[in-house]
């Protein structure tokens, strides 16, 4: 039987409930647990797939192809695991899946209400994972915060599993902040002591309180927060802002959140905690030994959380090189035949991401063209990669039109298509090329080189994909399909072959990059660059070497 931990959020979003649940995780991981971690979203959307980022930020995608949440990005870089369909659920899921058993008069004579029938739907989730003996702990985080009406029925399905199970089998963890009044120069329990009040108005009664905070919690704070909110004082966390998001792991093991949870759970035989990697990746990315600059050209771009596995990816890839990645916006928009040269030259790699429609696609192009002619490094990921694919065969093939029907369904050069099996589909929700394929590497290629081995299984979210009907003529101009599917034949890969890095995937590499094990083409990726930056700087100390002489 598994043990199970709620976590929720009261008084504001944002405060990092994805964090908190995936370094809770994390630690009763490092102390020889089974752990994994879902979330509730409580949205209509039956994934968030058709979101736009700029609603909720990237959608991450998991190996058996859900569209996710990205707090399963977090669980998975954090615990090294792969999570799955089963690990995110909404209310638009819940409510289908009721709905559709109704219609097939599973409640036949029933009136289908709420309760129980959408809570029961909801315990049923919470609980599944649990119950197929991989997993000691199940982590549910529950989006939103509480006092919602969207979140209602998963509080109340919380506190009917609180009640049903044994007192030792959950925790119920609330994640609430703690404001700096900077006029009255004081840290704030009220808001925590309504949201706790909230929540218990709702049946449910927490037993950890996890507060973020600017300022330390002093232990009259502390007292005044368990005394209020019903717990017991060492049940009350600190949790300060970290300079970086792995660091809180260890910020709740000081504060003991894997103990408090270990005790109520009455588990006595755990070991001390195993984070030698962790702390050796923390040291190197604390103490880098060089910098690179890396151009990520994109459309989303003021919103950090739309490339947050692009992102995350970079700070274990740098870790990995003792290389602090700087990671700078380039809008590709704004991206001239006259300007690319200032906007770009003093950047050490290109990154282009992926993306959907034509806005800011000609800018990409220009600044794929600058970086293959000047031998800066370039990397790019889905619609990166078929920008490159666009490029080269405008501008070396002499295909003045080429392009993806994505974007002008009537070129002349679709180097770009649709998938055979994309055409008939009309409906949008979860029907892309999505989730993990094998991609069959050539050896002698700088693909084979990265990956050291010639089977791979990447990530996908898309709907084109090279035409295999230019494929030798780009092959024959010096650009090749190093990787591909073996059933399909799909190009997965290309690379130029008289280039330091030049490297286009038609998948995702970010989403399988962890801490501990970061993606091969990440790692890769900074070291040309910080071969392009020495190779900069010298060029630079013999001009002005030569200017002196
Ligand atoms: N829009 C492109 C496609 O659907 C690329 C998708 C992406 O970058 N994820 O093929």
């Amino acid at each position: 039987m598994a043990k199970y931990i709620f976590v929720t959020g009261g008084v504001t979003s944002s405060l990092g409930k994805g964090i908190i649940a995936a370094s809770l995780g994390k630690l009763l991981q490092a102390r020889g647990l089974r752990v994994t971690i879902q979330k509730f979203d409580p949205y209509i959307n039956v994934d968030p797939g058709t979101l736009n980022p700029y609603e909720h930020g990237e959608c991450y995608v998991t190996e058996d192809g859900a569209e996710t949440d990205l707090d399963l990005g977090h669980y998975e870089r954090f615990l090294n695991i792969y999570t799955s369909q089963a690990n995110n659920v909404t209310t638009g899921r819940i409510y289908q899946t009721v709905i559709n058993k109704e219609r097939e008069g599973a409640y036949l004579g029933k009136t289908v209400q709420v309760v129980p029938h959408i809570t029961d739907e909801i315990k049923r989730r919470m609980l599944e994972l649990g119950q197929t003996g991989n997993f000691d702990v199940v982590i549910t985080e529950i989006g939103g915060t509480v006092g919602d009406i969207e979140s209602l029925p998963f509080v109340e399905a919380v506190r009917q599993l609180q009640w049903e199970l044994p007192d030792e089998d959950t925790a119920v963890v609330h994640l609430t902040l703690i404001p700096y009044l900077k006029a009255a120069k004081e840290l704030k329990t009220k808001p925590t002591q309504h949201s706790v009040k909230m929540l218990s108005e709702e049946g449910v009664h927490p037993d950890v309180i996890v507060c973020r905070t600017e300022r330390p919690l002093t232990p009259d704070l502390r007292r005044k927060i368990a005394l209020f909110c019903n717990v017991k004082q060492e049940a009350v966390i600190e949790a300060a802002d970290a300079p970086t998001i792995y660091e809180v792991p260890l910020a709740m093991m000081r504060e003991k959140l894997d103990l408090i949870c270990l005790k109520k759970f009455n588990i006595n035989d755990y070991k001390e905690p195993e984070l030698t990697k962790w702390k050796e990746f923390l040291d190197k990315l604390n103490y880098p030994k060089s910098k690179v600059t890396i151009g990520l050209i994109g459309k989303y771009l003021e919103l950090q959380d739309a490339y947050k596995s692009i992102l995350e990816a970079f700070i274990h890839a740098g870790a990995m090189n003792e290389t602090q990645v700087q990671v700078v916006n380039v809008h590709s928009e704004f991206i001239t035949d006259d300007n690319v040269a200032e906007k770009l030259g003093s950047l050490d790699g290109l990154l282009v991401a992926p993306g959907f429609g034509h806005r800011g696609v000609e800018g990409k192009i220009i600044a794929v063209k600058y970086a293959r002619e000047k031998g800066l490094p370039f990397f790019g990921i889905c619609l990166g990669m078929q920008m490159a694919a666009i490029e080269f065969a405008r501008n070396v093939l002499g295909l003045e039109n080429a392009h993806s029907t994505e974007m002008n369904p009537d070129t002349t050069d679709p180097v770009i298509d649709l998938m055979d099996e994309q055409k008939k589909i009309k409906a949008k929700g979860g029907t892309m090329r999505l989730g993990s394929y094998a991609c069959e590497i050539t050896p002698g290629t700088l693909a084979y080189s990265i990956y050291g081995t010639g089977n791979i299984q990447e990530r996908h979210r898309h709907r084109w994909e090279f035409n295999n009907e230019y494929l030798d003529r780009f092959e024959n101009a010096g650009m090749i399909a190093s990787g591909k599917n073996p059933e399909s034949g799909l190009v997965e890969i290309i690379e130029l072959r008289d280039h330091p890095f030049f490297i286009g995937v038609q998948y995702h590499p970010e989403l399988k990059s962890t801490v501990e094990r970061p993606a091969p083409l990440f790692v890769r990726f900074i070291v040309a660059a910080k071969e392009y930056d020495e190779k900069k700087s010298l060029a630079k100390s013999s001009i002005s070497g030569a200017l002196t002489h």
